[in-house]
């Protein structure tokens, strides 16, 4: 194999072209990116790029001097288009063709659209640099930001905004912020925290139009309530940026379908980060995961396996979210819990495990990183459920 190319240059790509090299491979290496942006870190965007904290400039992944001294060929602004994989054959939006011996597909996600008729122009959404560069100037203190949807990006969003002076309303379809995925007890501790920092939730209702044309925002809820704003960003969760393998042969679903050691249905060809759907064997389930540190193992990982390391990819998903000074640690997975136990809950702290058929295979820390720890040595140990206290003790 003397030519790789890395398709999507964000950080499951960039740590792919990173592990190639680190594993000794000398041909071509070339990322190829749909973004004009160099790669760069998306959790900042939604936490310290909105807060003013961090200029763009500062959170790109690699400085430029690294893509010259790992011999990687950089092509921005170029979005893959199709795959021939018969000639091995990647086609780009300019209109050129990179021959490879091996592709990395790392595309990610985008947002997902609002569902409101008619589309929802005007609306912010936040996945890229130019999201945040557009969104940034209109948090100014004494607006009012109305966010659609509750999950972590906006839930980040609002805090931040909040911080900044806005005053901030919240959408949320479930009856509590995050419950659909971690429960009522989390849901209920994530509302109260927002509203003591002066954030208004609505919960259990979903859109039925959204008007930006006269200025501000005019957005009817399905109840007939009337939320008006100045500035409206939907954060209503992402799809897998995989439309353009129709017709490559590659086996696609919600994401692409990786065998156990992230290989595709086609040869030579594997998948890492946000667009890649794998059988997680320490919870014997197919899961895909959005999450910053599943980009960057997958990424290593598929890079190994390209090269001919053939392993299972076995992980303990983790993820973190920043919201009005606390933190939250998860680990594993809450999908399918058969059980969901309170073991610490005050203002400060909050800790839930969620247990399946006996086995411990998950749990929310907020405000104690040492219990995250614990618990993730627990759940890839696969400790039982009734004893999760001698598993982490
Ligand atoms: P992406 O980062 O989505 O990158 C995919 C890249 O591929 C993009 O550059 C895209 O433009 C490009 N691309 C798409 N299609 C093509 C194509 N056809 N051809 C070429 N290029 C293409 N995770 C956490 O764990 N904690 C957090 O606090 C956290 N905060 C976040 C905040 C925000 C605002 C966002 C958006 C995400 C956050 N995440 C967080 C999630 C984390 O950033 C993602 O899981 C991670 O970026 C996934 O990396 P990826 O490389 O798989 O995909």
């Amino acid at each position: 194999m003397r030519r790789i190319t890395v398709v999507g240059g964000s950080l499951a790509g960039v740590h792919a072209a990173e592990a190639l090299r680190e594993h000794g491979f000398d041909g071509d290496v070339t990322l190829v990116s749909a973004e004009f942006s160099r790669p760069y870190d998306r959790p900042p965007l939604s936490k310290q790029v909105l807060l003013g904290e961090y200029d763009v400039a500062e959170i790109a992944l690699r400085p430029a001097s690294w893509y010259e001294e790992q011999g990687i060929e950089l092509r921005l602004g170029t979005a893959a288009t199709a795959i021939d994989a018969k000639h091995g054959k990647l086609s780009l939006a300019d209109g050129s063709e990179l021959e490879y011996d091996g592709l990395v597909l790392a595309t990610g996600s985008r947002p997902r659209a609002l569902n409101v008729t008619g589309g929802a122009p005007g609306v912010h959404v936040l996945r890229s640099v130019e999201d945040a560069v557009a969104l940034r100037p209109g948090l100014a203190a004494g607006r009012h930001l109305v966010m659609v949807g509750g999950g972590f990006i906006g839930l980040e969003v609002a805090g931040a905004a909040a911080k900044l002076g806005l005053e901030v309303t919240v959408i949320e379809a479930s009856m509590t912020p995050l419950s659909r995925r971690f429960g009522d007890d989390v849901g209920h501790w994530y509302r109260e925290l927002h509203e003591r920092n002066g954030v208004r939730v609505i919960c259990g209702s979903t859109l039925a139009s959204v008007d930006v044309s006269t200025g501000g925002a005019s957005i009817t809820l399905s109840d007939g309530r009337i939320v008006k704003g100045d500035i409206v960003v939907a954060g209503v969760g992402s799809v897998p940026a995989v439309e353009w393998l129709a017709g490559s042969g590659i086996d696609t679903g919600d994401g692409v379908v990786c065998g156990p050691d992230l290989r595709t249905s086609v040869p030579n060809i594997v998948a890492a980060g946000d667009i890649a759907s794998w059988r997680n064997p320490i919870f014997d389930e197919r899961m895909r995961i959005e999450h910053w540190s599943n980009a960057v193992d997958q990424g290593r990982h598929a890079a190994a396996t390209l090269l001919g390391d053939r392993q299972d990819f076995a992980s303990v998903p983790y993820f973190w979210t920043d919201q009005h000074d606390t933190k939250m640690r998860f680990v594993g997975r809450t999908k399918d819990a058969t059980d969901s136990r309170v073991e610490k809950l005050d203002d400060n702290k909050l800790i839930v495990t969620y247990g399946r058929e006996g086995v411990l295979i998950g749990a929310v820390c907020v405000g104690s990183p040492r219990d995250m720890a614990k618990y993730k040595v627990a759940i890839q140990s696969r400790a039982p459920w009734d004893e999760p206290a001698a598993a982490v003790a």
